[in-house]
C-alpha cells in the first residue's frame, strides 16, 4: 500500500486526511495521498507566481529527457500502478507509459525550438524601413485539471507542454486516479524540474479545484473533464486563458466500398481499446445498409477476442470500467437500448466494475446510450442509408470531438472530411488516431476549439510578445 502526498512547490503536505484509492477490479486499497486544504492551495499559488530562477530552453530539454529516460526505466512499476488504481488491462497501461515517453521526447524537442517570427516591414505603400519580431513568453502561472481515463498521458500532456515552454503548473488530477500524478510529479522533481514549477494537489473540490479555477492571479485553466463540469468551469473562470478538452461520442462510418476486414479491425479497436474510456473511443458504428449483416456477424466474432478479466492478467484485454457506478450506468443504457428494440449479440453484463466487451445491434437512433457520452466497452451498431445520411447522423449529436471513416473511394473521404462538424477526421483510422504532438481537440460541447498536442499546448502556456526595430 503506497503513501503518497500532495507537494506544494516539492514540500510534502503532512498526511492530516488522506485520500484512498481502491482497485476497481478486486476493491483492495492501493495508496493514500495526504488532501490540501483551502491553505494549502492558497500558498501553492503564491509558491508558483514567487517563482524563482527561469529555466534555459536547454535546461527544460534536459529535464524532460531525463525524466523520459526515468520513466523508461520504471515503465513497469508505472504500468502495474495505472492498472492498480484505473482498473485497465496491463496491456494498455504499459501502451500508456510509451505514449507518454512519446510526449516527454517531443516536448523535449520543441523545448530547442525557436518560436520567433520575423515581419519585414517595407512591403508596402504605407511600410517603413523596420523589422518587427515575436517571440513567447510563459505565462506566470497555469492550473491543470486532468480525468481518471488515462492517468498518466492526460497529465503529462499538460505538464511536459508547461514545461517546455516554461511556465509554472498547478496540477489537480482526478481523485479517482492520483497516484500515477504523484509519483509522476516526484519523477520530474528528481529529474530536476525547480520545485515552483510544479504543485500537485488532491483536496476536496470546494478548497482545491474551485480555488484554482476562480484565482484572479491564475492566467490559465487547462481542462480535459467532462462536459458538465467544464461548462461549470466555463462559468465560473472569469478573464483567463481556457482550454477545455471534453467528452465525445465518436462515430466510426463504415461506406459500402470499406475494407471490410479493415472495417472490422477499426471498429473493435476503437471500440474495446482502454475499456472503451477514451474520449475518442468509438461509440457509434454506422454501417451502410448493404453490408450491415455481413459486418455484423464478422464483428461479433472479432468482438470475442476482447478477453476481460483481472486487468493485471497479460491475457486480458479489456480491464474494469473506473469504478461500480460507471459499470452500472452502462448496464443501464444497454437495458434501455433494448428496451427500445435492440439486440445485444454479445456481452451486455457487469460483474462489479467490469463491464463486458458488448455488441449491440438495431440500436435506435434516439437511444440516451448514442446520443450521450457511454464511456466503457459498448458498440452499438446502426444501419445507415448512405454516405449523406451517415454524417447528418454523426452531427445530430451535442459532441464535435473526432471520427473515423472506412472507405476506398477518395471523393467520399473528401466529402466526410469537409461535413463533418468535429475537431478530427480519420480517413481509414481509429477516430483517436494522432501524433502526440499533432493538433488535438473538439468542437461543439466536445470543447471550444483550442487544441492541445505539444505544440498546440506551448502555445497556451505562454504569450506572443511583439517588438520592433529600425533596420
Ligand atoms: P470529470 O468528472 O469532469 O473530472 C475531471 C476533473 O475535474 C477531475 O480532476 C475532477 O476532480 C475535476 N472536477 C470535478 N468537479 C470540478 C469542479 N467543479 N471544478 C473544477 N474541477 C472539477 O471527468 P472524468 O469523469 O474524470 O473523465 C471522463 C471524461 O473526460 C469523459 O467525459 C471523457 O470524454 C473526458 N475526456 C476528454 C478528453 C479530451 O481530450 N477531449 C480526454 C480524456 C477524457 P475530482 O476527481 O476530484 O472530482
Amino acid at each position: 500500500m503506497l503513501e503518497l502526498h500532495s507537494y506544494i512547490a516539492g514540500e510534502k503536505l503532512p498526511g492530516n486526511s488522506m485520500l484512498e484509492v481502491y482497485n476497481p477490479y478486486n476493491g483492495s486499497l492501493v495508496g493514500t495521498v495526504s488532501q490540501a486544504t483551502l491553505k494549502d492551495t492558497q500558498s501553492a499559488i503564491a509558491a508558483g507566481l514567487k517563482g524563482g530562477q527561469p529555466l534555459t530552453r536547454y535546461e527544460r530539454y534536459e529535464i524532460l529527457d531525463k525524466t523520459k529516460q526515468l520513466l523508461l526505466e520504471r515503465k513497469e512499476m508505472f504500468a502495474q500502478l495505472i492498472c492498480a488504481e484505473s482498473g485497465l488491462s496491463i496491456n494498455e497501461t504499459l501502451y500508456e507509459v510509451g505514449r507518454a515517453t512519446d510526449v516527454l521526447s517531443f516536448a523535449a524537442m520543441e523545448a530547442l525550438q525557436d518560436d520567433g517570427d520575423i515581419y519585414s516591414c517595407d512591403i508596402s505603400p504605407q511600410g517603413k524601413a523596420r523589422k518587427i519580431y515575436t517571440c513567447r513568453e510563459p505565462i506566470d502561472l497555469a492550473v491543470a485539471i486532468t480525468p481518471f481515463n488515462h492517468p498518466l498521458n492526460q497529465v503529462v500532456h499538460k505538464v511536459a507542454p508547461a514545461i517546455a515552454a516554461g511556465a509554472p503548473l498547478i496540477l489537480k488530477p482526478s481523485e479517482k486516479t492520483p497516484l500515477t500524478a504523484i509519483r509522476f510529479t516526484e519523477l520530474l522533481y528528481e529529474a530536476g524540474l525547480p520545485p515552483y514549477m510544479l504543485s500537485v494537489l488532491v483536496g476536496p473540490t470546494k478548497e482545491v479545484a474551485q480555488v484554482l479555477v476562480q484565482d484572479k492571479r491564475v492566467q490559465l485553466v487547462s481542462f480535459t473533464g467532462s462536459v458538465a463540469v467544464g461548462k461549470s468551469i466555463a462559468s465560473s473562470v472569469g478573464y483567463k486563458k481556457l482550454v477545455l478538452e471534453l467528452g465525445g461520442n465518436a462515430a466510426l462510418i463504415v461506406l459500402d466500398d470499406a475494407d471490410m476486414d479493415l472495417a472490422i479491425k477499426l471498429a473493435a479497436e476503437g471500440s474495446f481499446r482502454n475499456s472503451g474510456q477514451r474520449c475518442t473511443a468509438v461509440k457509434r458504428i454506422l454501417v451502410h445498409k448493404k453490408i450491415a449483416d455481413t459486418f455484423t456477424e464478422r464483428f461479433v466474432e472479432e468482438a470475442k477476442q476482447y478477453t476481460f478479466g483481472d486487468p493485471s492478467d497479460p491475457a486480458t484485454r479489456v480491464g474494469t470500467v473506473i469504478d461500480e457506478p460507471a459499470a452500472k450506468y452502462l448496464e443501464e443504457v444497454v437495458q434501455k437500448a433494448v428496451a427500445q428494440g435492440a439486440r445485444v449479440l454479445l456481452g451486455g453484463q457487469r460483474h462489479g466494475a467490469l463491464m463486458e466487451p458488448t455488441v449491440i445491434a438495431n440500436v435506435p437512433r434516439n437511444a440516451q446510450m448514442v446520443t450521450c457520452e457511454s464511456f466503457g466497452p459498448l458498440a452499438p451498431i446502426m444501419k445507415v442509408k448512405d454516405l449523406d445520411d451517415a454524417i447528418a447522423l454523426t452531427n445530430s449529436t451535442v459532441y464535435g470531438l473526432a471520427s473515423g471513416v472506412v472507405t476506398q473511394n477518395l471523393e467520399h473521404a473528401i466529402k466526410a472530411i469537409k461535413s463533418l462538424k468535429v475537431g478530427t477526421v480519420n480517413i481509414n483510422e481509429v477516430p483517436g488516431y494522432r501524433l502526440e504532438k499533432s493538433p488535438f481537440g473538439g468542437i461543439k460541447d466536445s470543447g471550444l476549439g483550442i487544441k492541445e498536442g505539444v505544440i498546440e499546448a506551448m502555445k497556451c502556456f505562454s504569450y506572443v510578445k511583439t517588438y520592433s526595430l529600425p533596420w
